[in-house]
C-alpha cells in the first residue's frame, strides 16, 4: 500500500511510538499530517530498549484509547506489530550501535537501550521505506542517535524534530506520567524548575559549566521524592559542554516515584 502511494507520487510521514498516546505523540501525528500525503503511526513496546524487566511489564498499553486517538488525529495507516511479527525467529542476531553517543547520560544508566531504539527504528524505517520520519525533542538524545544513524546508514527517511509539549504546569508530556501519584507529579515539576534555573543562568551572563551543572542539581536535590541521575550541559554531539558557547542542552534525568523522567532545554549562546 505505502509503495502504491509512493509510485502515485504521495509522500509519507511516519511517527514511530510505543503507543499510551498524548498529546505529545499527537503533535507529531498532526505535523506529519499537515505535510505529507499519508501518515503512517506505529505502536510497538520494544522490548530491547527495556533495561529493566519491571519497566517493560508496567509500561501502559491501551490499546483501544490509542487507536481512537490516533484515527482523531487523521492517521492513515497504524502498524502495531507483535513481538513475534517483529522477531519472528525469537532472537536477532543483528544489532544497529551508535558508537559514542549511544554510551553517554541515558545510555550510562540504561546499558543496550539505545541499541535496542536503533536496531528497532532500523527495521521500522526498512518496513515503511521512503518516508518522513517524526520524533520528539522530548527525547534528545534518542533525536540526536536516530539522525546520526539515519546518515550513516543511508536509511531512506529524513528525520524531523519536533518540539516538547508540556502540561500546562511545564511538565513534560510522557507516557510514563501515569504512574506518578499527585505528590509524585507535583515533585516531578522539579526538572522543570532544574532546566529554568540552568536556562536563566546562561541569561543572566554565568559561563561557568560547573555552576550551571550545580544550579540545577540544587533545584532536584532540594526535591526529597526526586533521585536524581544526571544533570548537564552538552554541544550537539552529547558531550559535556567545556564552555557556554553555541548550541547547547540541558538535560536532566531522575526517578520520582516508580518512573524515571527525563526533560531539556536549548540555549543558544
Ligand atoms: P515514545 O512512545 O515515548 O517512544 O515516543 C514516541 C515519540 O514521541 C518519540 O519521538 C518521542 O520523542 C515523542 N514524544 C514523547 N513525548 C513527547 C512530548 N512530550 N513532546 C514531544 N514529543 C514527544
Amino acid at each position: 500500500m505505502l509503495s502504491d502511494a509512493r509510485t502515485a507520487g504521495r509522500t509519507i510521514g511516519f511517527v514511530p511510538t510505543m503507543g499510551a498516546l498524548h498529546d505529545g505523540h499527537l503533535s507529531l501525528v498532526r505535523r506529519a499530517r499537515a505535510e505529507c500525503d499519508v501518515v503512517v503511526l506505529s505502536i510497538f513496546v520494544n522490548p530491547l530498549q527495556f533495561d529493566l524487566k519491571d519497566d517493560l511489564e508496567r509500561y501502559p498499553r491501551p490499546f483501544d484509547a490509542d487507536t481512537e486517538l490516533a484515527a482523531g488525529a487523521g492517521v492513515d495507516v497504524m502498524f502495531a506489530p507483535s513481538s513475534d511479527e517483529m522477531f519472528p525467529e525469537n532472537e536477532l542476531l543483528t544489532t544497529v550501535r551508535v558508537a559514542g553517543l549511544a554510551d553517554v547520560l541515558e545510555g550510562a544508566s540504561r546499558p543496550g537501550h539505545f541499541d535496542g531504539v536503533c536496531t528497532v527504528v532500523t527495521k521500522l524505517f526498512s518496513v515503511v521505506g521512503e518516508c518522513r520520519a517524526y520524533f520528539g525533542e522530548k527525547d534528545w538524545q534518542q533525536l540526536t542517535i536516530v539522525k546520526q544513524m539515519t546518515a550513516d546508514l543511508s536509511l531512506p527517511a529524513q528525520v524531523i524534530a519536533c518540539p516538547i509539549v508540556r502540561d500546562a504546569d511545564g511538565l513534560a508530556l510522557s507516557s510514563r506520567n501515569v504512574q506518578l501519584t499527585a505528590v509524585d507529579r507535583a515533585a516531578a515539576l522539579s526538572l522543570n524548575r532544574a532546566l529554568h534555573e540552568g536556562v536563566e543562568a546562561i541569561a543572566q551572563g554565568c559561563r561557568d559549566v560547573d555552576e550551571i551543572r550545580r544550579a540545577m542539581t540544587r533545584e532536584l536535590t532540594a526535591e526529597p521524592l526526586i533521585q536524581l541521575d544526571y544533570a548537564d550541559v552538552v554541544d550537539d554531539q552529547l558531550r559535556v559542554a567545556e564552555r557556554i558557547e553555541g548550541d547547547l542542552r540541558l538535560l536532566v534525568a531522575a526517578r520520582v516515584g516508580t518512573p524515571r523522567l527525563i526533560d531539556n532545554m536549548g540555549v543558544t549562546v
